[in-house]
């Protein structure tokens, strides 16, 4: 893709800001950019911007595709210096301010914002990816959906007492946010919505194991939340394991120390890698591949060139603590790139107004373990149950992107709340066909209490 001749747009003498990555950061930087003297190009490798925190919901059917996920094209529709396109970046020369395709074509920036937030780190056990998929993008999402799904209805066909154990048995690994949200919600799933839906099988024996290497879930949380959550989620039957790591994954299961435990289905939730566009920059990186920026989030050499979100190692000037990967930090660092970008470019020929250094502003974290029950951190106040769940889903409504999207999920929610069901249970790709059982008999067993009118 080669910017300089594909958009017109981009030609006037006006700088050009060019924002990778429309996630939470990218996003609200190019809005927040709207007014400035500059032209906008957002890109990014795929057509929408995506809610991640609610992406536990597709993979357990409770929501689907479209309704976390917004095209960028319709959000900048209105906004007329900027201009997006599909595109995926794969390096950034600071020397001639040049970025480069994926189809090898190159294209220049005169700012340059990187928000292409991070993916799954398997802790240098990269084989284990294609046993234990990730939960990062619509794909993965959907993958482990059909996984799920697919692990039942190999339940439903199978005649081997031990193979009915690993289809039934889920093993997701990490105990932080996205670990016990989906370790409740496919409990949830086999309990509430499956469990009448199969009749060959009890799916409400589904074993769900959570394993945290810590001795506690949600670590980022108050000790009181944590032992919350390890009670909600041993109330709704999901087993978990503290202080144990998972040592192996192959197919079929997990090795955690000398104990084997046969699962069809292994969720990894444990460790987070920052994009490897940061790479190369050719500057210090920390441990998760993120960029060690300066208190402005440039990059050290390159003023011109910011790094944000999820790919950034930043301190908060006001605490020292290091700033943690959540949406509102990549929104706060977007707000305040946005500022210095704007008012240098307005201040093009003068003397340029002083960088300030980020602060983060901490608005409190949450987890939802299940219905009706979560756990919720506020402005130093403690929730949990009901009222921390009815503020979960506030919140995470407001934050949707998109008047349809917000409708959508309430309606959804609304309907898994009271049908104790969950609507969106789609397996895409291939199905293998794994019907064992003799079905015949079956058959005759269900006509003939049809016939006597049972
Ligand atoms: C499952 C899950 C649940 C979460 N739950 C919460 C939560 O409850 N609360 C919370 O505050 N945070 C949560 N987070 C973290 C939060 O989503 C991130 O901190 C936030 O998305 C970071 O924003 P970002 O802009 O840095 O990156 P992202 O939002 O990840 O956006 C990155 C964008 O860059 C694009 N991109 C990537 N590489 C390239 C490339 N090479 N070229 C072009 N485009 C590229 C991607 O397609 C994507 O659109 C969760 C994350 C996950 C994965």
């Amino acid at each position: 893709m080669s910017m300089n001749s594909a958009n017109p747009r981009l030609r006037a003498d006006v700088p050009v800001v060019v924002v990778v990555g429309s996630g939470f950061g990218g996003l609200r930087v190019a809005q927040r950019l709207a007014k400035a003297p500059v032209r906008v190009a957002v890109l990014d490798r795929t057509n929408h911007h995506l809610f991640q925190p609610l992406l536990y919901q597709v993979a357990t059917s409770v929501l689907t595709e479209s309704d976390i996920a917004f095209p960028i094209r319709r959000i900048f529709r209105n906004q007329a210096n900027a201009l997006v396109a599909l595109a995926e970046v794969v390096a950034v020369d600071r020397a001639t301010k040049t970025l480069t395709f994926a189809d090898g074509t190159k294209g220049p920036y005169d700012w340059l914002v990187l928000a292409a937030g991070a993916g799954s780190s398997y802790f240098g056990k990269d084989a284990w990816k294609a046993f234990a998929p990730g939960m990062k993008s619509l794909d993965d999402a959907t993958a482990i959906r059909g996984r799920i799904l697919r692990a039942f209805e190999d339940a439903e066909a199978e005649t081997d007492a031990q193979a009915l154990k690993a289809h039934l048995t889920f093993v997701v690994v990490g105990g932080g946010p996205t670990g016990v949200e989906l370790a409740g919600a496919i409990r949830e799933l086999a309990v509430e919505a499956l469990s009448r839906d199969f009749r060959r099988f009890d799916a409400a024996s589904t074993h769900v194991i959570l394993v945290e290497s810590a001795d506690r879930l949600l670590a980022a949380m108050s000790e009181q939340s944590s032992s919350v959550a390890l009670d909600s989620l041993r109330a709704m039957g999901v087993e978990v394991r503290l202080n144990e790591r998972v040592t192996e994954v192959f197919d079929g299961g997990v090795m955690l120390g000398t104990e084997r435990i046969e699962a069809d289905t292994v969720v990894w939730a444990a460790g987070v890698a920052a994009s490897p566009l940061g790479a190369t920059l050719g500057v210090p990186l920390d441990r998760a591949g993120r960029v060690k920026v300066l208190p402005d989030c440039s990059v050290p050499g390159s003023p011109d060139v910011f790094v944000i979100g999820d790919m950034a190692a930043q301190v908060c000037a006001r605490t020292g603590q290091p700033v943690p990967g959540v949406a509102p930090a990549a929104m706060q660092m977007a707000d305040m790139v946005a500022r210095i970008i704007g008012a240098e470019s307005a201040a093009r020929t003068g003397a340029k107004p002083p960088r300030p250094a980020f602060s983060y502003f901490d608005k409190g974290s949450m987890a939802t373990i299940g219905r009706a029950r979560a756990v919720a951190e506020v402005a130093g106040l403690k929730m949990r149950g009901l009222l921390a769940w009815l503020a979960w889903l506030f919140v995470h409504v407001l934050l949707l992107v998109g008047f349809r999207n917000r409708v959508f999920v309430m309606l959804s929610w609304g309907f898994a709340y009271l049908a104790f069901s969950k609507g969106a249970r789609i397996i895409t790709g291939h199905t293998r066909s794994r019907l064992r059982a003799p079905l015949g008999a079956e058959m005759e067993k269900l006509l003939a209490q049809r016939k006597l009118g049972r």
